[in-house]
């Protein structure tokens, strides 16, 4: 599908932008969560994510891509929320995401957060792993522990 006027109208009138930032797609909606959008009665129907980045980048997707979503909202279309890669980048992202399920880290509903009680982000420089003394993967913030230590060995001296 080539990105034309028509696609571009078709395309605004099915978006709307929510709260958290996502451009939640209200046209046809396929099993999988992904919003589809087809010009008239015998064009082929596309993935509307697929549409929002030609549209938006202005070019064709290369053959063997495949456009991802950051924000893991199959039904979000925001150029920004996307991003164009091949299969393994998509399963690289997806890993990366389940990392701490694959680890086997216990996560209970705040480990959702990305942000320790004080602060710092849950990110992958600052997240550790450790065991907790029931033997479950807990998560840990880094900052957070270099500053404890440090409060210990000034209480010490
Ligand atoms: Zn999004
Ligand atoms: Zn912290």
């Amino acid at each position: 599908m080539t990105v034309d006027y028509k696609l571009i109208e078709f395309f605004w009138a099915r978006v709307v932008k929510i709260e958290n930032g996502c451009w939640i797609w209200r046209g046809r909606i396929t099993g999988r969560g992904y919003g589809t959008i087809k010009i008239g009665e015998h064009g082929k129907e596309i993935l509307a994510h697929r549409a929002s980045w030609m549209i938006h980048t202005d070019k064709p997707i290369e053959t063997g891509m495949i456009v991802c979503h950051k924000c893991d909202t199959s039904a979000c279309v925001r150029p920004d929320h996307l991003f164009c890669g091949t299969q393994s980048d998509n399963i690289k992202d997806a890993i990366n995401k389940k990392r701490f399920h694959q680890l086997g880290v216990h996560l209970p509903k705040n480990n959702l957060k990305t942000r320790c009680p004080h602060g710092h982000a849950y990110d992958a420089q600052n997240t550790g792993v450790s065991i907790n003394p029931h033997g479950a993967k807990v998560r840990y913030c880094r900052m957070c522990h270099k500053l404890r230590a440090r409060q210990q060995r000034e209480l010490a001296k």
